[in-house]
């Protein structure tokens, strides 16, 4: 290879280099060639269906996206992922993501693959599908597992990519272990230095919009020494709009509770809405007697960002110092209706009191109108915990009964007597 004949040393020098390139390109190449790609295949394929080299994975950070068409969870961060890829893409990110389907036959994938802008493993590879999903130990879809280009420590890859991407967005990359901690910290600086102002107002902003359908604008800075309750929903949102009627009650008579008791502070609630358009907004919040940000406002990405809301209804409690008190107004409410004002610490732990003091009158078991089996009376200690109830599909906390054949769970309160059996009231 080296036709310079003559320098014997030049000759050896420039045959180990040849070797040590060799061996620097195997090793490199190895780590996404044994991964992606079999013994018949080196490729990869791009969403028209042509053939891209495993090769040039090289000196990427590679997501191998574990997903179905048929499961809406993996269709929803499809879209926080495309949108992502195409950010890191424009900025010229060394990211690539490969997509390891496990959709029911190859037209459907097909059809889920053109969707997405990024590779995919060949629908027919059985073989090397499965030996991804063992490897990885994939339990459950959508699934994003990060892998760094040039490392092959087991703590260089990172299994919850989809928690990441939904928590901090395109932020997240490269996804080292460096960036997320930092990432982190300035996640609890943000937090320390939580006020109302620069939750909810924005540079051309500062008001919020008062209850439709006047629409007044109510200056952000008047909420200062209220508790503030976030209200996250849509329209769509079915759950969300059961709740909303329930919220409106109890909004009401925690008014009223605050006017009877001068010298308590105020409260108010603030609806984020996800609408898809701005007479879904419409309509939904004539529906609520609080304040709203503006339909489609950037700071309402930003709240669900920084309060990390995947899913809604959500109702996220403030304190008047702009705090956050707890992410857990929904189940309080549903648990607690008014009582659960001001939703801090010390009134919660009165209210536990309260309900270990009232459940010492139930009877350990009951028959309930709605259920075959008999029902055994749980508290968080003896195998209950956060659950949705059976009988009224809202969250519950704390006391309940529990079918310790197959896990049927009510509150205390929604049991109905079976057969006149009854022992509890309304
Ligand atoms: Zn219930
Ligand atoms: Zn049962």
């Amino acid at each position: 290879m080296n036709s310079e004949g003559g320098d014997g040393d030049g000759k050896i020098v420039s045959q180990v280099e040849v070797a040590l390139n060799g061996d620097a390109e195997k090793a490199s190449s190895s780590r996404f060639t044994s991964l992606l790609a079999s013994k018949d295949r080196d490729y990869l394929l791009s969403p028209t269906g042509s053939q891209v080299k495993v090769s040039d994975l090289e000196g990427h950070v590679v997501g191998l996206y574990f997903s179905a068409n048929w499961y809406p969870p993996c269709r929803n961060f499809n879209r926080v992922l495309s949108n992502a890829y195409e950010q890191l893409k424009a900025n010229r990110s060394n990211f690539e993501v490969v997509f390891i389907s496990a959709d029911e036959d190859l037209s459907a994938f097909n059809n889920y693959h053109s969707s997405m802008p990024w590779l995919a493993i060949p629908f027919s590879d059985l073989e090397s599908k499965k030996a991804l999903s063992r490897k990885f130990d994939v339990e459950g879809i959508p699934c994003l597992i990060i892998l760094q280009p040039d490392s092959n420590e087991k703590e260089e890859i990172l299994r919850d990519g989809v928690e990441l991407l939904h928590r901090y967005g395109v932020e997240a990359f490269p996804f080292t272990r460096e960036r997320l901690e930092e990432l982190e910290r300035e996640e609890k600086e943000k937090h320390d230095n939580q006020t109302f102002a620069n939750l909810l107002s924005s540079h051309d902003r500062d008001y919020l919009l008062g209850h439709h359908p006047t629409n007044g604008q109510v200056p952000v800075a008047s909420l200062v020494g209220k508790t503030l309750g976030l209200f996250f929903s849509a329209q769509w949102c079915l759950p969300g709009m059961k709740f909303t009627p329930k919220l409106v009650s109890i909004y009401h008579k925690i008014k009223q509770l605050i006017s009877e008791r001068p010298g308590v502070e105020g409260f108010e609630i603030v609806y984020v809405s996800s609408d898809r358009d701005r007479a879904s907004f419409d309509s939904y919040s004539s529906l609520m007697p609080w304040l709203a940000l503006p339909f489609g406002d950037p700071k309402i990405r930003a709240l669900a960002r920084h309060f990390d809301v995947q899913d809604i209804p959500c109702l996220i409690i403030l304190g008047p110092d702009g705090k956050t008190v707890t992410k857990q107004g929904r189940s309080l409410i549903n648990l607690y209706q008014e009582n659960a004002y001001p939703f801090t610490e010390a009134r919660l732990e009165s209210l536990h009191r309260q309900m270990d003091e009232e459940a010492k009158g139930l009877p350990r078991s009951e028959l309930h109108a709605g259920h075959h089996h008999e029902l055994t009376l749980v508290s968080d200690g003896t195998g209950g915990g956060p659950f949705i109830c059976c009988d009224c599909d809202e969250q519950g906390l704390g006391w309940a009964y529990l079918c310790l054949e197959c896990g049927y769970e009510v509150h205390t309160k929604c049991v109905r007597a079976a057969g006149g059996n009854s022992t509890v009231g309304p």
